[in-house]
């Protein structure tokens, strides 16, 4: 338990858990930067990837077997100590929904840590869509991971629709114009994706076929 040692005897160190949902189709160095800087900005103790089951908000048709965005999660992860993969989301049935995922979480933690959502601006304004928003946001932190110099004026939307003030830490992450559409894309039209991704997610994709 990192910091322990730190603590006055007898005082308990609430754990700080950053969490980094996506359907990591592939999972690309845009996702790790950031779940890196993450951890250092806001001094968290792990970050745990979580790969979603079912997204419940519509994505591209031709999404790729949950146990295959796990297994490139994993191996994108391997070589550091404070990265986890969770399987919550891929083991549970139906849709994915964030709520279920945050109640959980806390069934699993009790009341020894708290939970930081990392999301890239792109993804900010879903929050809105996502089940049950106003539950999740008063239980947890988020951190909106922006692009040097993008517009903060989205997340005031979040406030005034949900009528409340949300706990949001913003980041200044190092500008990756990475995306996993633009992966996959680039997969079809036989053009290189090395060095966008780990080496080894790399080799995997070549491996399987996938994304041709
Ligand atoms: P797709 O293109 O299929 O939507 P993606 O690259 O956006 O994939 P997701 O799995 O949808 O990846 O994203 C998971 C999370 O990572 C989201 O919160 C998203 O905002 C964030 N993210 C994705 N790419 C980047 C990036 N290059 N820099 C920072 N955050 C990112
Ligand atoms: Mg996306």
């Amino acid at each position: 338990m990192k910091n322990s040692r730190h603590d006055a005897p007898g005082t308990r160190h609430l754990l700080k858990i950053g969490l980094m949902g996506g359907t990591f189709d592939p999972i690309h160095y845009g996702h790790l930067v950031t779940a890196e800087q993450a951890y250092h900005t806001f001094g968290l103790d792990s970050v745990i990837f979580m790969p979603a089951g079912t997204p419940a908000l519509k994505h591209h048709p031709e999404i790729l077997p949950r146990e295959q965005r796990f297994i490139m999660t994993v191996i994108a992860t391997s070589n550091s100590n404070h990265f986890e993969v969770s399987r919550l989301e891929i083991d549970r049935p139906g849709p994915t929904y964030t709520v279920d995922t945050l109640m959980e979480l806390k069934d699993i933690y009790k009341d020894q840590a708290e939970f930081y959502f990392i999301t890239g601006a792109d993804a900010i304004l879903d929050i809105l869509a996502w089940r049950d928003a106003k539950k999740v946001i008063m239980n947890a932190n988020i951190i909106a991971a922006t692009r040097p110099g993008y517009d903060l004026v989205h997340f005031e939307q979040v406030e005034k629709k949900l009528n409340i003030k949300p706990k949001v830490h913003f980041l200044e992450v190092s500008a990756l114009a990475i995306s996993s559409t633009d992966i996959r894309r680039r997969v079809k039209q036989k053009k290189p994706i090395r060095y966008l991704l780990p080496d080894g997610v790399y080799r995997y994709i070549m491996k399987k076929g996938f994304y041709v």
